[in-house]
């Protein structure tokens, strides 16, 4: 099942930030939405999530608008990981990550057997079992981001949202985080979107990529088609060298302040 966000406007006080946005987010691949500062990328992600209602447009999943959901049954298939983790402290990571499951019980519910084996497995997945029982507050920054990933990952969404989750984290943690989110768009065949800023890590990871800029959207691609000098500079206005590693066929990006012929 594909997301599908059409002619999707919104604006803050009357200040357009989304004009008539349109693309596809599909299953068992990762989307990235990437642009300057203060392109929209982030509204447009909290648009999705219904957390804003947009203006004009809609969003679909399986055929059906997002838009016109209560936000408990959106809970149940589309999970957030915001920019700025805000987890409640007094609460171990084990008790965080189970509130993931909250939005998959009735009214009065207890949690189940079931709900306890998904915390423990995403705990697991997420490499963090050995701080199931520390107080989220006592956690450094890498780490509580990793508790919101799993948190998200517990509610067991078929559409998963990251809101920059590389920011501020050390080169290693940055590629254990995207790591977990190839896996996850391909084991569990999900819909994952997640916003970067790190062009290099957005054309290593994601499999389409769409550019913002100004709230509209400027182009959408394969990594090979859009992480092009060319693009680069219209959409950022810097000149950069976009280069492969022959080995790895990686890409690399650096900025154009020497001669362009001394790098091939
Ligand atoms: P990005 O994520 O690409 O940096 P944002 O979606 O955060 O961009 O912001 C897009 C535009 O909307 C910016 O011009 C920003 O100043 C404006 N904006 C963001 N949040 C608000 C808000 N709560 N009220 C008014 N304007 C906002």
């Amino acid at each position: 099942m594909d997301l599908k966000v059409e002619n999707l406007s919104f604006s803050y006080d009357n200040v357009v930030v989304l004009n008539k946005v349109t693309f596809e987010a599909k299953q068992g691949r990762i989307t990235g939405i990437i642009g300057p500062n203060g392109s929209g990328k982030t509204t447009l992600l909290r648009c999705i999530a219904n957390f804003l209602k947009h203006d004009q447009g809609a969003v679909f999943f399986d055929d059906k608008d997002i838009r016109l959901l209560k936000n408990k049954e959106i809970a149940k298939f589309l999970s957030v990981v915001p920019q700025l983790t805000n987890l409640t402290t007094g609460f171990t990571v084990f008790e965080t990550i189970l509130m993931g499951r909250y939005p998959h019980l009735g009214l009065l519910q207890r949690e189940s057997k079931e709900d306890y084996e998904i915390v423990n497995s995403t705990l697991e997945r997420v490499g963090i079992s050995h701080l199931a029982k520390r107080d989220v507050g006592e956690l450094s920054g890498g780490e509580k981001q990793l508790v919101t990933i799993a948190l998200a990952l517990a509610q067991e969404p078929q559409i998963l949202c990251l809101d920059e989750p590389t920011l501020h984290l050390d080169i290693n943690m940055q590629y254990m985080i995207m790591d977990l989110c190839k896996e996850t768009s391909r084991d569990k065949q999900i819909v994952v979107i997640v916003v970067l800023h790190d062009l290099a890590l957005a054309a290593q990871y994601c499999d389409d990529l769409l550019i913002l800029k100004n709230g509209k959207v400027k182009a959408m691609g394969s990594p090979d088609e859009v992480i092009v000098e060319k693009f680069i500079l219209d959409t950022y206005g810097v000149e950069v060298i976009v280069g492969q590693d022959e080995i790895s066929g990686m890409k690399y990006i650096l900025p154009n302040i020497g001669s362009k012929t001394t790098i091939t």
